[in-house]
């Protein structure tokens, strides 16, 4: 069985106490690999390191640190298959969805940073007659990255391919549930040989590992990605010590569409927002509002198609949806279920854990759930479940749907369904998320700001806002 190690200062370490614990493959409920249970004198190891690292890493010109970021790209593409194994098999997703978007994306998210960086300038503001203003972006020092388990390397890489690319040395803590990625992370500095200390990796959980990095005096910022609640305690021991925080949280997405949608993109693209990689990412859209002209066809279709869709072992091709990542978040979402059931509502597909033969008949795996006649503001259409189930409610009029779509704590992003351009822009700019797509679902150009507002986070990352993040201005003037 594999022993996960830390990867501090260059070197695969033990964590100090020496205590491990169990990394279960979700398929089949067994333990296939351990985890190091790292403390806060790891954490302390690991920020004396990049600390130590920073000034020689933060010095080199920025066509090198970008030469850096393509080898880590490469790095991970050279060991494609070895990725895209481990991040199925962590996680429970169909190994497809591996294939096809965590780790290429993860690929992405350094070569887009090994290239942004490269063109990436500060302003200058001239005071005519007076002398002229220019800011300069130095890099902060030691940042935490901490990332969370639907998409392990997706998120983990996009957090520190732009904190390296700006300058900084970086700790960072993948998820406790899905460590394995990130781990061969690390076996791609050792291949290209990747200065020491730069990059740290810290296995454990959050509330020992994860609050050490957030606590420490020397980490100068924290990239969160995460649920809320979690947010919310790290901003608590964060924000007082004035560190800069981006915190990018939960979701309640809606779905909205309108009679005059084109039925059969919408419908495909549908089915992939609500149950893509088990329903488990933040940008699913788990609510979904059908106008009242094109209700009942919808539901029939959408209906029939998601009872006949596959769920399945990830290692199988044919599976549409894998296993969900842990037995906890299982009986989570399951519960949720119930829930629902006690609001009132009726479940017209799923509603129940789905049992595979041996080896897999002690996974985690739930059929893909559709529910009708619940209240917009009842629990299971205000609370993040994070799995496999959608609610689906008519509407009638835009103004009700608004009121509906916004009624959440969360606002990270939306979908609107229309051909009426004029309802588009004005829908676009009523709802309150922070990403909107029209007619589209995932869509991701890695320049636009990425994230939401009320409680789904705060900040943004993508493009410059990750650059800027983890920059520092700094305003000089100089007189004529
Ligand atoms: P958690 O908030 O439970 O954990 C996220 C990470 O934070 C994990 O690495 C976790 O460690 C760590 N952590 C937990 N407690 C602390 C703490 N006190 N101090 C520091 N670190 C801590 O989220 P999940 O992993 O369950 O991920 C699911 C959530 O992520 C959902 O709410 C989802 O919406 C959200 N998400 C948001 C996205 C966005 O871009 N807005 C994208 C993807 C997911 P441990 O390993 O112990 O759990």
């Amino acid at each position: 069985m594999e022993i996960i190690q830390n990867y501090i200062n260059g070197e695969f370490v033990a964590p100090k106490g020496g205590n491990y614990f169990d990394n279960i493959e979700p398929a089949k409920g067994t333990v296939y690999s351990q985890i190091p249970d790292s403390q806060s004198e790891d954490v302390e190891e690991a920020i004396k390191a990049a600390n130590e690292a920073f000034s020689s890493w933060s010095g080199l010109s920025i066509e090198a640190r970008g030469d850096w970021m393509m080898k880590f790209s490469e790095g991970i593409a050279a060991r494609m298959e070895e990725f895209v194994e481990a991040e199925s098999r962590d996680n429970g997703k169909p190994i497809k969805l591996a294939e096809h978007v965590d780790i290429p994306r993860a690929i992405s998210n350094f070569k887009f940073f090994a290239t942004g960086i490269q063109h990436y300038a500060s302003e200058s503001h001239e005071m005519v007659g007076i002398g002229i203003n220019y800011t300069l972006r130095k890099p902060l020092g030691v940042v935490g990255c901490i990332s969370p388990w639907n998409l392990p390397l997706y998120l983990f890489s996009w957090k520190i391919a732009p904190a390296l690319a700006t300058g900084n040395c970086v700790v960072a803590k993948p998820s406790e549930v899905t460590p394995y990625t990130a781990y061969l992370l690390c076996k791609v500095m050792e291949d290209i040989n990747f200065p020491k200390g730069v990059l740290n990796i810290v296995h454990g959980y959050g509330h020992t590992a994860g609050d050490a990095i957030v606590r420490h005096e020397i980490t100068k910022a924290i990239s969160f990605t995460g649920g809320t609640t979690t947010g919310k305690t790290i901003a608590k021991i964060a924000a007082p010590m004035f560190k800069k925080l981006s915190l990018e949280l939960g979701g309640k997405n809606p779905n909205i569409i309108f009679d005059d949608c084109d039925f059969d993109e919408m419908l495909s693209t549908t089915i992939r927002s609500s149950f893509a990689n088990q329903g488990q990412i933040c940008l699913c859209g788990s609510r979904i509002f059908v106008q009242k002209g094109i209700y009942e066809r919808f539901k029939a279709e959408f209906v029939a198609k998601i009872k006949r869709s596959k769920v399945s072992f990830p290692n199988n091709p044919k599976a549409q949806l894998g296993a969900v990542v842990s037995k906890s978040h299982m009986e989570k979402v399951l519960s949720y279920i119930d829930l629902a059931k006690e609001e009132g509502g009726t479940i017209l597909a799923g509603g129940h854990q789905v049992k595979l033969d041996a080896p897999y008949d002690q996974g985690f795996y739930i059929a893909p759930t559709i529910i009708e006649g619940l209240k917009f503001d009842c629990r299971t259409n205000q609370e993040e479940i994070f799995g496999p189930v959608v609610t689906i409610t008519p509407f009638e009029t835009e103004e009700e749907v608004l009121q509906m779509a916004n009624s959440t704590d969360y606002g990270l992003s939306a979908t609107i369904w229309t051909n009426d351009l004029k309802r588009a822009h004005r829908m676009a700019n009523d709802i309150e998320a922070g990403i909107v797509w029209i007619n589209a679902w995932l869509v991701r150009d890695l320049r636009t700001p990425f994230g939401g507002t009320k409680s789904s986070g705060v900040g943004r990352e993508g493009g410059w806002e990750a650059m800027k993040f983890f920059t520092e201005p700094k305003n000089v003037f100089v007189k004529y």
